[in-house]
C-alpha cells in the first residue's frame, strides 16, 4: 500500500497541527505508522491522499451513517447555504429538527441543540445539579463522555474510587465530586449511594458503551440503576451521543425499556455537521435559561446549515429497516468470529446494532478491565491487515467500528470476503 502522499502530508501537519491532528485519535498513535490522509469519501467508499480506496468502517467516528456525501443530504446542505450560514436567530429548521427527535424520543418534551457530544455532556451536567441542588456525579469507569473538565476522570479500579483527573491541566478541585463505579455491575453503584446518600446529582452513563470498545450492558443491570436512581432522587444521565438513531430510530434506552431523566445527543443528528443536543421532560428543561436559572448559550448552536443535515439524515433514516441493520451488524459479528477461528486467532466479538468490534482476547468483555485484556500489538498489526485490504477501521482497539446502514448484501459480502482476508494475513 502506497502511503507517499499521506507521509509527506504528515510531516507538513505536524508542523502546524499539534500532533498533526484536530483530535488526538486520528494520529495513529497506537497502531503505528504513518496517518491516513483522506482525500474524499462517496457513500461507502473513502479514498486516501494517496488514491488508496477502503470500504469505510469509521464513519467519522459515528455521524456518517448514511455513508457519505448522501445526495438527499447534500441537497439539503446546499439549499441552506443559499440563505446564508447563521443569523443569531431561531430559525424553522431548529423546531423541525426538535420535532423530530422528540417523534424518536417521545418521553421528553424540549430540546437544547448544541455544538458537539461534550457540550451536551457537560451542559446536561450543570443542569443534573440544578435539579437535584446536589454536586456529586457518578460515571463509569471506560465511558467517555467528552472532554469536560469533571468528566475526564481516570478510570480508578476500586470501586467508589473518588476521581483523580485523567488529563494533565484538570485541577483536583474539579473532579472532586465525580465518583467511578464499574459498568454492568450494580453493585459498585450501591457502594457509592450507601456513601453519599442524598449528595449525587446524577449517574452519567452510556446506554452501550462505544468508548472503550462495544460493550453491552446487562437487561438487569440497566434496569436497577433505572430504579436506583429513581429511588435515591438522582437524575439519570444517558448520553446517547453514540448509540442515538443508531440501534433503532431512537435511542438504546428503548431496547432496555429505561428511560433518562436527561439524554445527550450527537454524532448522528448532525449527519456529519457539529451538533449536539441534551433533552428531557419540561419540568427539567424549563431550568435551563432563559425560562431557568441554568445558564448555557452558543453562538452558533443550532446553525441552520447543520439543521439541514442533520435534519435530512434523520428523515433518510425514518426509511430504514433497523432490523434488517443489526442483522447485517450480527453477520459482520459472525464472520469476525468465523475468520479469526479459521486463523487460529483468539477473539471476542461484541455487537449492538451497526457497532461492532474485535477483542484480541479469550476473554468475555464486560468491562473497562477485561477490555484491557486485549492483546493491542496483534490489533495493530489487523489493522493494518485490514487496510492492505480495503477496510478502514478505526486505528484503535477501543474505538467502536460504524457499519453504515445503507450497506447492500453484495457490499456485506465483500466486507465478510475482507475480514477474512486480513485474519489470514495476520495468522
Ligand atoms: C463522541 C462522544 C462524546 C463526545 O462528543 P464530541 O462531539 O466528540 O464532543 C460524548 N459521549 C459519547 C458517548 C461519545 O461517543
Amino acid at each position: 500500500m502506497k502511503l507517499d502522499q499521506s507521509k509527506a502530508l504528515m510531516e507538513r501537519a505536524n508542523k502546524s497541527l499539534v500532533g498533526g491532528v484536530n483530535s488526538p485519535v486520528r494520529a495513529f498513535n497506537s497502531v503505528g505508522g504513518d496517518a491516513l490522509f483522506i482525500e474524499k469519501a462517496k457513500g461507502i467508499y473513502i479514498t486516501d491522499v494517496d488514491g488508496n480506496e477502503y470500504i469505510d468502517l469509521v464513519g467519522s467516528y459515528g455521524p456518517m451513517i448514511l455513508g457519505h456525501a448522501h445526495p438527499k443530504v447534500n441537497e439539503a446542505v446546499k439549499k441552506a447555504l443559499d440563505k446564508s450560514y447563521t443569523y443569531g436567530a431561531t430559525t424553522e429548521g431548529e423546531v423541525e429538527m426538535a420535532e423530530m427527535i422528540k417523534e424518536a424520543f417521545p418521553q421528553i418534551d424540549k430540546v437544547r441543540f448544541v455544538n458537539s457530544g461534550t457540550e451536551a455532556v457537560f451542559s446536561a451536567i450543570r443542569l443534573a445539579r440544578a435539579y437535584t441542588g446536589r454536586d456529586k456525579i457518578v460515571k463509569f469507569a471506560g465511558c467517555y463522555h467528552g472532554h469536560s473538565d469533571s468528566l475526564l476522570v481516570a478510570a480508578g479500579s476500586g470501586v467508589a474510587t473518588l476521581g483523580i483527573p485523567g488529563s494533565k491541566g484538570v485541577p483536583e478541585a474539579a473532579v472532586k465530586d465525580t465518583l467511578i463505579a464499574q459498568y454492568n455491575d450494580i453493585e459498585s453503584v450501591k457502594t457509592i449511594l450507601e456513601k453519599y446518600p442524598n449528595e449525587i446529582a446524577g449517574i452519567f452513563i452510556e446506554p452501550v458503551a462505544g468508548n472503550m470498545g462495544v460493550v453491552v450492558p446487562e437487561q438487569e443491570f440497566m434496569k436497577e440503576l433505572r430504579a436506583l436512581t429513581k429511588e435515591h432522587g438522582i437524575a439519570l444521565v444517558i448520553d446517547e451521543v453514540m448509540t442515538g438513531f443508531r440501534q433503532k430510530f431512537g435511542g438504546a434506552q428503548d431496547y432496555f425499556g429505561i428511560e433518562a431523566d436527561i439524554i445527550c445527543m450527537g454524532k448522528v443528528i448532525g449527519g456529519g455537521m457539529p451538533v449536539g443536543a441534551y433533552a428531557g421532560k419540561a419540568e427539567i428543561m424549563d431550568l435551563v435559561s432563559p425560562l431557568g436559572g441554568v445558564y448555557q448559550a452558543g453562538t452558533l448552536s443550532g446553525s441552520p446549515i447543520a439543521m439541514a443535515c442533520g435534519l435530512a439524515t434523520l428523515k433518510e433514516l425514518k426509511n430504514y429497516d433497523y432490523q434488517k441493520a443489526d442483522e447485517m451488524g450480527k453477520k459482520v459479528k459472525a464472520a469476525l468470529e468465523a475468520a479469526a477461528a479459521e486463523a487460529g486467532v483468539e477473539v471476542t466479538v461484541n455487537q449492538f446494532g451497526l457497532m461492532v468490534n474485535p477483542f484480541f482476547t479469550n476473554q468475555k468483555v464486560t468491562d473497562f478491565d477485561s477490555a484491557q485484556t486485549s492483546d493491542t500489538s496483534l490489533f495493530a498489526k489487523f489493522f493494518w491487515a485490514m487496510a492492505e485490504n480495503g477496510l478502514y477501521i478505526p486505528p484503535s482497539q477501543f474505538e467502536a467500528w460504524f457499519l453504515p446502514i445503507v450497506l447492500t448484501d453484495e457490499e456485506l459480502n465483500e466486507i465478510i470476503k475482507r475480514i477474512h482476508a486480513a485474519f489470514q494475513a495476520i495468522k
